[in-house]
């Protein structure tokens, strides 16, 4: 069934139809079927990877190398108070050239232009190589269903993708201004030192383990882990998290437990940090467990032919060269840029994500589609 036309062109309304579907992590909520419906007459074959309540559609068409990938996301975080918005978050709504609901920004409008740039490409005729789309609703979550297990799949198959695009919201103040072309690690523990109850007036009878933990955590945030380098920040170390006590003043609490998280750069690894941090705990602290989490690896995407199109496409449309930024939080480019894919991430300004009333200029919704247009007829033309 066809969706009535706005006026404000075809990424407006497609980027409406997928606000108006509730699709809040993992749930798709019929935004895959939508872009099915879209694809198909394209030409599209598709297949859905479904994982754990997950939904995760492979679309392809065309055969051969180069692969491009144009990634995305369905799912959209909670909306956070109702009564803070000014509309209803999952009813597209139009105020002042901007249009609001959850996943304008955060990447709807994203996925919407990369569908209607290749509606518009394919139109003008044949793509070389092999054009794709990666689609989960599990990017906003633990994301170990989507995309992760998209590229397991894939790569176990013998699938080599040559580029990728991300469709987050990366520009800064104004469209293009920015593309993200790396992501830095991130690595966490749960630590937990352990020591002995007891009265305070008996310290003797006690090993009170806030006091091993203090020198070992001063010891932690003065840390120079490494320097950075001219892509990357220096890897910083926070915590987030900590937890002594039993409530009672007169108790030496048992434990400890705190939470920190490392955000690291190509200088260092997982395993190097891991390394030094138990080489400080262990001299502070006797007994402790470390429980650790890495969710991902960082990744740089070094000046080839995809930043190339990038750049040259954006200058194109906008005048304006992008920054090259590598801050930020983790996307799912984590999973595919070390699958061999050079990737980067284009997207509308992200202002706006995860907060109350996100929102998306209009007249940047098909500048953004011309942007991908460009880079698309750039390596693939
Ligand atoms: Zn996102």
């Amino acid at each position: 069934m066809a969706e009535a036309s706005s006026g404000e062109g075809p990424v407006f309304d497609l980027l409406c139809q997928l606000i108006a579907r509730k699709s809040l992590t993992p749930d798709d909520a019929g935004c895959c079927d939508l872009l099915e419906s879209r694809l198909a007459p394209l030409g599209f074959s598709f297949e859905r990877i479904d994982a754990e309540g997950v939904t995760n559609l492979w679309a392809t068409l065309g055969s051969g190398a180069p692969l491009m990938i144009l990634a995305g996301h369905t799912d959209v975080v909670p909306t956070g108070p109702l009564d803070q918005w000014i509309s209803d978050p999952f009813v597209p709504s139009v105020r002042e050239g901007v249009l609001y609901g959850r996943g304008a920004a955060d990447m709807k409008s994203g996925i919407a232009a990369m569908v209607c740039a290749v509606e518009r490409v394919l139109a003008a005729g044949p793509l070389r190589g092999t054009l794709a789309f990666l689609i989960t609703s599990d990017e906003e979550g633990m994301a170990r269903h989507g995309t992760r297990h998209v590229v397991d799949v894939l790569r176990q198959r013998g699938v080599k993708p040559d580029y990728a695009i991300v469709g987050e919201a990366s520009s800064n103040e104004i469209l293009g201004d920015r593309i993200v072309v790396g992501r830095r690690g991130s690595l966490g523990c749960n630590l937990r030192v352990l020591g002995k109850q007891g009265h305070v007036a008996y310290p003797h009878k006690g090993d009170n383990p806030v006091h091993r933990l203090i020198p070992a955590l001063a010891e932690l945030v003065a840390t120079q882990w490494d320097n950075g380098n001219e892509h990357f920040p220096p890897t910083s170390f926070q915590i987030s998290n900590f937890h002594s006590g039993t409530g009672a003043n007169n108790v030496i609490p048992g434990e400890a437990d705190v939470v920190f998280n490392f955000r690291y750069c190509t200088e260092s690894s997982a395993e190097s940090l891991k390394a030094r941090v138990h080489a400080v705990l262990d001299r502070h602290c006797p007994s402790y467990e470390a429980d650790w989490w890495h969710t991902g690896e960082p990744f740089l995407t070094s000046h080839g032919e995809l930043i190339g199109a990038a750049v040259a496409s954006i200058t194109e449309l906008t005048g304006g060269t992008p920054e090259f930024f590598t801050g930020g939080g983790t996307s799912d480019a984590r999973f595919i840029a070390p699958w061999g894919a050079q990737t980067v991430e284009i997207g509308p300004i992200n202002d706006s994500i995860h907060k109350l009333n996100e929102h998306v200029k209009i007249e940047d919704l098909a500048a953004l589609s011309r942007i991908y247009e460009g880079v698309l007829l750039r390596l693939l033309g």
